[in-house]
Formats: C-alpha cells, structure tokens, sequence
C-alpha cells in the first residue's frame, strides 16, 4: 500500500495507472475508518482495479462552532485497516497541500445545499462539493463511490459531476449499521453509554415511517408527528429535521401522491454529537 501526502505525486500516480490501461476507484473520507468506510472500498473494488482512499478532515466544510478540532483522527489505526482490506493507494494530504493560498474557487450546488442539513449547516455543502473537486482533479478517478448514509451529499456530488461534465462515475453504497440499527459513523464514539443506547430511536423512528407508508399511510406530516413523538418518549435527542424528499429530485414532500419511493431523513442532537440517518421508504402507489 502506497501512501501519498502531495498533490504533484498522486496526480503522476494517477497518471501511470491510467497509462497502463487500470481502472482507478476513490473512496474520499474524513479518516477514523469504520466498517462502512470498509464497504465503499469493497464496492469500489468490484469496480476497479487500483482502490484509493483519501483521508482528509476538510476544514472548509466546518463552520467556526463545529467540531474540527476535535473530530477523531487516528492516521496509524486507518492505514492498519485500510491495509487488512487491501486499499492502494491512502492519499492523505495536510492543509497546507490542500489549500496553499487563500482559496477563492469553490463549486456551489444551489438549492439542493440550503434545504435539510444546508439549513443547518449553511456553508457545509459548498465546502463538501469544493473538496470533492480538489479530489478528483487531484486522485484523477474513473469512479468514485459514496455512502447513501449521507444521502443530501451523494445527492449534491452526483449533481455537480453531472452539471459540470465530470467524467468520473459515482457510485452509492448502502448504509451500514450496528446490529441494534445505530448507523456507523466516526462521530458515534462522542457518545455516552447512555446516549449510544438511546441513539437507536433513530433508525427505529425510519423503521417506524417504513412501516406506517407501508400500510398505505399518505400523509407524511402525520408520520412526521408520530416519529417525533418516538424519539421524543424515548430519548433526549433533540431534533433538527425530520424532512421526506422525492429521491430522484430531493425535493421535498409532504404527500406520498405518486411516489414509489420516498426518502426520510432525519437529524438528532444529543448532547454535543449530532447524527444524521436515513431510510428509503417503499410506498403503496396508487
Ligand atoms: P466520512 O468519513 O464520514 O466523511 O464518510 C466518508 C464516506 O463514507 C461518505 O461517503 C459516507 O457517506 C460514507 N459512510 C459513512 N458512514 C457510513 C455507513 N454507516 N455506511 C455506509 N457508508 C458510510
């Protein structure tokens, strides 16, 4: 496995595979890997014939009160793991490679980046899709895979490579969970004892509007209610949104209608740890 901490050196390694005719597959993440890092790097292996990793915690896509100082890293536990699965090529550059001058090109996604989590975190989209950029004109990918676990992301990354003609192939993976249905994520470790057990009422609030959309329920404002009023009963978490979108367009909706999926999403604060899930809802179309 390669390492490689500057720019000129991996776009003159990715240059080389792509001479000799390899297909080249990127997995970008913030590090501190966990077993859903592990399965995007299997599904880009069945895509690929070299697999790169990027680990960056990207500061642009922090605002000031978020945790980037304190967000886990542990480079040596990473290059472990990505080693046992058989990772390439780890690009793992600092700051100062990635942003040597004041930067003052970023790539905007409209819309899509101000509804949901842009509510929340108004510029942390335009920080995502700038960084992604930097990434593959950098790694140089011919596919690139992305978790459904940050579904608003996947989206706005499939619509700036399709807006602005990049010629890399994205691909999603599914979200992997714990056995109890707590999502994996780096973030999962803030949590308390007693927090890591209530931050399943997550996944059961999407199971439960599964459910209730499953028997023929139409009126998703109603399922709103009865979620909130789950992780409400049972749990201190505090919700940010609970929002159900047309998959194919993310916007949002209020009614199943037509629909044959529908995608809820959700974000819940305990404590200082935020967490995000979602589920795809198969409807009952008429
Ligand atoms: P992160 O390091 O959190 O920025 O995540 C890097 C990539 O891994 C993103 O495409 C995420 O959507 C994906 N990812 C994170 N957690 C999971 C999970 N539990 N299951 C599947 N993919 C995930």
């Amino acid at each position: 496995m390669k390492i490689v901490k500057d720019v000129a050196e991996m776009q003159r390694t990715a240059d080389e595979i792509r001479r000799s005719g390899k297909r080249l597959g990127l997995v970008p993440t913030m590090g501190y890997l966990h077993e859903g890092h592990m399965s995007l790097v299997d599904e880009a292996r069945k895509n690929a014939d070299v697999v790169a990793i990027s680990i960056y915690v990207n500061p642009t896509q922090f605002a000031p009160n978020e945790d980037l100082s304190s967000y886990p890293r542990d480079f040596a536990r990473d290059e472990k793991l990505a080693e046992t699965r058989g990772v390439d090529i780890i690009f793992a550059p600092s700051d100062s490679v990635m942003y040597p001058h004041k930067q003052l090109a970023f790539v905007e996604i409209e819309e899509v980046s101000r509804v949901l989590e842009g509510e929340f975190r108004p510029t942390h989209f335009k920080g995502v899709a700038s960084v992604v950029a930097k990434l593959f004109n950098i790694v140089k990918p011919h596919m690139a895979v992305f978790g459904q676990k940050d579904a608003q992301q996947a989206f706005i990354i499939r619509k700036m490579v399709s807006d602005l003609n990049f010629d890399v192939n994205i691909v999603l993976a599914p979200i992997v969970r714990e056995e109890d249905g707590l999502a994996l994520s780096s973030r999962n470790i803030y949590l308390s004892e007693d927090e890591r057990k209530k931050a399943t009422v997550l996944y059961r609030s999407l199971k439960l509007a599964q459910k209730a959309v499953g028997d023929n329920e139409r009126n998703l404002a109603r399922v709103r209610s009865e979620m909130l009023e789950l992780i409400a009963s049972q749990s201190t978490g505090k919700v940010d949104y609970i929002d159900f979108v047309d998959p194919d367009t993310f916007s949002k909706v209020e009614d199943v209608g037509s629909l044959e999926r529908v995608l809820a999403l959700l974000a819940v604060r305990f404590g200082r740890t935020r967490l995000i899930d979602n589920m795809i809802l198969e409807t009952r179309p008429k």
